[in-house]
C-alpha cells in the first residue's frame, strides 16, 4: 500500500473506432468522430494500487481522471453477507454498500453512490475553474453534488424537478456558491434535464455530461473495484439497479480493467440490472433485442414514473443505444435487464434490514428484489460469487442520528421557459 496522491496519468480513448487523445480538462466526446461512441479513460498504471485507507474515495485514484484531491470522501464498502446469504442459501453474497452505515465503515452524508460520482468528477476539474457546473437531477445526485461542492468550494447549479426537492436534505449548510433551481410542479427528471441543457447554452454554465463523463463512470465504477479488492477476485455476477445503467456501464469497464490487471481473473461478470414496473424502457428494449430504446407515449411514460417508488430509476434517455453504452454492456457480460414491482422491492428491502442491519434505498431493494426472484429460479447457483450492489442505504439511520433541513430552491420555472427569462434569473445569481 503506498499513500501518496499526485495527479492520474491517462489517455482517453473511443470505444468505437480505439482512438487515443489527451484530455483537455472537459473532454466529453472523442474528436472527429462521426458515429456517436462513449470515450474511457486508459490509465497508465495497469495494475490497481491501493492508497491510503484516509483518503476516502480517492484510494482508488489510480483508475479516476482526477488531478486533485478533495476533502470528505468516503469509499464504497464491500462485505461478505451472512444474514442475507443463509436466507436465500448463498455461500458468496458480498454486499457493497455505499451509504450511511457507521458500523460497516460507510461513511457517505449523502446515502447514496452518486457521491463517489461527485468527488470523482469534480476532482477532475480544475481548482481555478471559474464556470458553473450544471447538474440535472431526480434527486440523489443533486444531493451529492451539493455536498461535494459546498464542501470543496465549487461553483454548481442544480436543476431538480419541484416534485422531487423532498431528496434535498442535508445535516450541514449548504454554501452559497451552490444555487438550486426547479421545474415547477407535475414536471419530471426530464423536464429538469431540459432546463440544465438550456441553461448550458449561455455562457459562463458547463454541462457535467452524465455518463459521457469519464470521471461520473468510474467514480462509479469504485464499487465494483471494493467488491474485486475485498473477495480477492471479479465477481460471477453483479446486481444493481438502473435508471441510466450508467454504473452499469461502469461496472463493466473496470471489470475490463480488472481483467488487464491480471490478479483478480480474467473473466466477465453477468451484469443482472434491473428497473422498477411499471416504468422498464430498458427491460424493453432489451427483450426487443434492440440497440435502439423502443419509442414510447410521453404521456404514459409520466404516469409510469409517477408510480415508482424508486424515483432515480426514471431515465428516459439512457446511454444504452451509444457505442460503449448499457446495450454493449450487456451483450459483452451476457447480462440480463430484470424487473420487481414496488411491493417486491418494498418486501425485499424490509428484509435486508432484517438479516442485514441497515435501511436501504428503494433503488437497491428493486436490486434486492431481482436478487431473490434469481435465487428462486435457479438462474444463479449457491456457490457463485454475487456481488449485490446496494447503491444507496442508511438514511433512515442518518436521520435518525442527525438534525437534516431542506434545501430550498432559489427559482422555480415553468416547464419549458424562455431562453431569456433563463437568463434574467441567473444573471447575478453566482
Ligand atoms: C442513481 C441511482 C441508481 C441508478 O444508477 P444508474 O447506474 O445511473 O442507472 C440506483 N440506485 C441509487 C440509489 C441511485 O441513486
Amino acid at each position: 500500500m503506498t499513500s501518496g496522491f499526485g495527479p492520474t496519468q491517462y489517455l482517453l480513448q473511443s470505444v468505437k473506432t480505439g482512438k487515443e487523445f489527451i484530455d483537455k480538462g472537459w473532454t466529453l466526446d472523442a474528436p472527429n468522430e462521426e458515429e456517436p461512441s462513449l470515450i474511457r479513460a486508459v490509465y497508465e498504471e495497469v495494475q490497481l494500487n491501493l492508497k491510503d485507507e484516509r483518503l476516502g474515495l480517492f484510494k482508488f485514484s489510480d483508475w479516476l481522471p482526477v488531478g486533485r484531491l478533495l476533502k470528505g470522501s468516503s469509499s464504497p464498502v464491500t462485505y461478505k453477507s451472512q444474514g442475507l446469504a443463509k436466507y436465500l442459501g448463498l455461500e458468496k453474497l458480498y454486499i457493497t454498500f455505499s451509504g450511511y452505515w457507521p458500523d460497516k465503515g460507510a461513511k457517505m452524508s449523502t446515502c447514496s453512490f452518486k457521491e463517489t460520482e461527485a468527488y470523482s468528477v469534480c476532482g477532475r476539474m480544475q481548482a481555478d475553474e471559474q464556470g458553473v457546473l450544471v447538474v440535472a437531477s431526480a434527486g440523489n445526485t443533486a444531493r451529492a453534488f451539493a455536498r461535494v461542492c459546498s464542501d470543496n468550494n465549487v461553483k454548481l447549479l442544480l436543476c431538480v424537478p419541484e416534485d422531487n426537492l423532498d431528496a434535498l436534505w442535508f445535516d450541514e449548510v449548504i454554501n452559497d456558491n451552490v444555487k438550486l433551481v426547479c421545474t415547477r410542479a407535475g414536471s419530471d427528471y426530464s423536464d429538469a434535464i431540459h432546463l440544465s441543457e438550456k441553461i448550458c447554452e449561455l455562457p459562463g454554465f458547463f454541462a457535467e455530461g452524465g455518463a459521457r463523463n469519464v470521471a461520473r463512470r468510474d467514480g462509479m465504477g469504485t464499487t465494483v473495484l471494493s467488491a474485486a479488492t475485498f473477495i480477492g477476485r471479479i465477481p460471477d455476477y453483479y446486481f444493481q439497479a438502473v435508471g441510466s445503467g450508467t454504473g452499469a456501464v461502469a461496472a463493466w469497464e473496470a471489470n475490463q480493467r480488472l481483467m488487464v490487471d491480471g490478479r483478480f481473473g480474467t473473466h466477465y461478470m453477468k451484469l443482472m440490472v434491473s428497473q422498477n414496473i411499471p416504468f422498464t424502457p430498458i427491460f424493453d428494449a432489451w427483450k426487443a433485442d434492440s440497440r435502439n430504446m423502443l419509442p414510447y407515449d410521453e404521456e404514459e411514460a409520466h404516469q409510469q414514473v409517477a408510480e415508482i417508488n424508486a424515483k432515480v430509476l426514471s431515465n428516459r434517455k439512457p446511454p444504452y443505444p451509444i457505442y460503449g453504452g448499457l446495450y454493449d454492456a450487456l451483450k459483452d457480460t451476457d447480462g440480463d435487464v430484470l424487473l420487481a414491482t414496488n411491493e417486491e422491492a418494498q418486501n425485499a428491502a424490509d428484509l435486508f434490514e432484517e438479516f442485514e442491519g441497515c435501511d436501504i434505498h428503494p433503488a437497491s431493494g428493486v436490486a434486492t428484489a431481482t436478487l431473490i426472484k434469481e435465487v428462486e429460479k435457479g438462474t444463479v447457483h449457491k456457490d457463485d460469487v454475487i456481488m449485490l450492489n446496494i447503491t444507496g442505504g442508511g438514511e433512515k439511520l442518518f436521520k435518525k442520528e442527525k438534525l437534516v433541513t431542506a434545501l430550498a430552491p432559489d427559482h422555480v420555472f415553468d416547464v419549458d421557459p424562455d431562453i431569456n427569462d433563463v437568463k434574467k434569473v441567473l444573471e447575478g445569481m453566482f
